[in-house]
């Protein structure tokens, strides 16, 4: 993974501390994470030992380590370890009381989100006093603006997606377990330049109905709907595309339900533009699905926010009246599924521009007839 300038961790420390002045809070408290790494550029191994960035609203950013762990950040760090304040503990150290010390005094500090439940607690017993909040909103609005730069790391990711979902849909899949097709589109995406292959999802016939299927033993055969969703990470940024392939001729009923969700996802990509609530994008897709008589069968969100991690804010459910910004990219994935026969999903990361949606996957989203 090619890491950015320290000028761009440097410019998203000051981001944060500003976020934390708008919001009130005394401090950020980021253990290791997506968000430690989008703010400092590495990843610190996430240990029973406590690492922790802590950022200040009017600046100063200090981060409590082991002992044992200074070299490593301090190589990691490189030219941001002059701005960020090294504060190190000893193994017969409580490292909680260290923090405390720290951010004395303070009424209300934030925790990243995904902290470990051991940490929160003993931060909690340390600082006691303190009004304890997620930091979830004040980081995620940063992280959900993707930079051009992010952006054309997602825009490889998705073309080298493409290219191992153009190779697996040219390959003869009956016969084939949905296992084996799916640890061969693994080493597929890894020819296609990903660092990490997360998952391969081949949900065949009636397995094709359930969303998160986990392929197993199940031969694919002639008839057969199938449901391939992969992705997993290029250059630090993830991808994460579906396409629906059908073995042999599908039957009319299937094709038409097929139309249905290609002019779903159309209209729904086409809807994106900044200002827009993330709710109308789902609606947009939900209704077309829905006036076909559908409505019931499309049992998820339209899509998630997608960038160091495959599922971030923003997520386009009905219950997010949030509207989209520029610089916001997100899946745009609806499904629908029918218990007990088949199923389909059309699924492409797309990028909120001035100018409207810009889809990165660029691969046919035709029904792919395959052998
Ligand atoms: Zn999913
Ligand atoms: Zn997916
Ligand atoms: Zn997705």
């Amino acid at each position: 993974v090619t890491a950015f300038p320290a000028s761009v961790h440097r410019q998203r420390l000051a981001a944060a501390a500003a976020e934390a002045r708008t919001r009130g809070l005394d401090a950020l408290l980021v253990t290791p994470s997506p968000d430690y790494l989008y703010l400092l550029g590495y990843n610190a191994p996430p240990l029973e030992r406590l690492t922790c960035l802590i950022v200040r609203p009017k600046g100063g950013t200090t981060l409590v380590l082991p002992h044992l762990e200074e070299p490593l950040a301090r190589h990691e760090l490189g030219a941001l370890a002059d701005e960020v304040e090294l504060v190190t503990w000893e193994e017969t150290e409580d490292p909680f009381a260290v923090v405390g010390q720290l951010v004395r005094g303070a009424g209300r500090v934030a925790l990243q989100d995904q902290m470990w439940a051991r940490f929160v607690l003993r931060l909690g017993a340390a600082l006691d006093g303190t009004q304890l909040v997620e930091a979830g909103p004040a980081i995620n609005a940063l992280r959900r603006t993707k930079s051009p730069e992010e952006v054309e790391r997602l825009r490889t990711a998705a073309a080298a997606a493409d290219q191992a979902m153009e190779a697996i849909t040219a390959e003869q899949l009956s016969g084939r377990s949905e296992a084996e097709v799916s640890s061969h589109i693994r080493q597929l995406l890894r020819d296609a330049r990903h660092d990490t292959a997360d998952w391969a999802i081949v949900a065949s016939g009636p397995n094709a109905a359930s969303p998160h299927h986990a392929p197993g033993d199940r031969v694919i055969h002639a008839g057969d709907a199938i449901v391939l969703d992969i992705g997993g990470t290029a250059n630090g940024y993830a991808s994460d595309t579906t396409r629906t392939a059908f073995v042999g001729l599908p039957p009319e009923e299937f094709q038409d339900l097929y139309a249905v969700l290609q002019e779903a996802q159309a209209a729904a990509c086409e809807a994106v533009r900044p200002g827009v609530p993330a709710r109308d994008v789902d609606r947009e897709a939900r209704e077309i699905i829905a006036d076909a008589g559908y409505g019931a069968l499309f049992t998820h969100r339209t899509g998630h926010g997608i960038g160091l991690e495959t599922h971030e804010e923003p997520y386009l459910v009905e219950s997010n009246s949030d509207p989209l910004r520029e610089g916001d990219a997100f899946s745009v994935e609806p499904g629908i599924y029918v218990e007990g026969r088949w199923g389909a999903r059309i699924e492409d990361i797309v990028v909120c521009t001035a100018g409207g949606g810009e889809r990165l996957n660029q691969s046919s989203r035709d029904l792919r007839i395959v052998t």
